[in-house]
């Protein structure tokens, strides 16, 4: 089939011993660790998962050196827990919702933090803070079949070598599977989406020439550099 233009290219994420995942979309959820939603000032007991988005382009391969952004004050890091969809659907119950999920990975929400704080105050949207170009660092993806479903284990970032965050998978405050749930009722999930589950505590910024280490158990460490 001809277009009227070069056809984009499909962007993808590396499997563990497999061929590569193609991504669809990419998911975040908002303040999914109590320490991370206080030390951003909010209470993390009454609120419902919120969700944004990153354009499936922003993903860039551990091992990359990452763009800094344009225009950036404060440039910050978020590990997270990332879910790779291998089968979609709508309203999906909890007790369904890891038949979903293909693998699991490693990935950094980046976030223009100094540009995301004036959406929230202004009330406007987040996307220029969040879902700008290489925002969406991600490991290679471990298969289910290989690592099992994640539920506990250690979660860390170190910048330069130094813990800057660190928590545990249990601390999520909604699950995988809710995760899942809730956001299938909004939006029918699609094979190829990642989804970043939330950030422990200890965001903070990153500077040219940083070296970032994210790590979960039983996951491939994610490497990047900030260039
Ligand atoms: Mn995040």
């Amino acid at each position: 089939m001809a277009f009227a233009i070069a056809v984009p290219k499909i962007v993808s994420v590396p499997v563990l011993g497999g061929d590569p995942f193609p991504v669809h979309r990419i998911y975040c959820v908002g303040r999914n660790y109590a320490e991370h939603a206080r030390e951003m000032g909010h209470d993390p007991d009454r609120e419902p998962p919120f969700f944004f988005l990153k354009p499936a382009d922003a993903v860039v391969p551990s091992g990359s050196i990452i763009l800094y952004p344009p225009k950036p004050k404060d440039y910050q890091h978020e590990i997270e827990l990332v879910l790779a969809l291998g089968n979609g659907g709508r309203d999906v119950p909890a007790a369904a919702a890891l038949d979903l999920v293909y693998g699991y990975a490693v990935g950094l929400d980046m976030t223009r933090r100094d540009l995301q704080s004036e959406a929230k105050k202004l009330g406007r949207p987040w996307d220029m803070g969040k879902g700008f170009d290489e925002s969406a660092p991600c490991a290679p993806i471990t298969p289910v079949a290989k690592c099992g479903h994640i539920a506990k284990g250690a979660i860390w970032l170190k910048v330069n070598g130094e813990i800057r965050q660190q928590g545990d998978i249990s601390q999520l405050i909604w699950s995988v599977a809710e995760i899942i749930a809730h956001l299938s009722g909004y939006v029918a999930l699609a094979p190829g989406d990642l989804i970043f589950s939330g950030t422990p505590a200890g965001v903070g910024a990153v500077k040219k020439g940083d070296r970032l280490e994210g790590h979960v158990d039983g996951l491939t460490d994610l490497v990047v550099t900030v260039g």
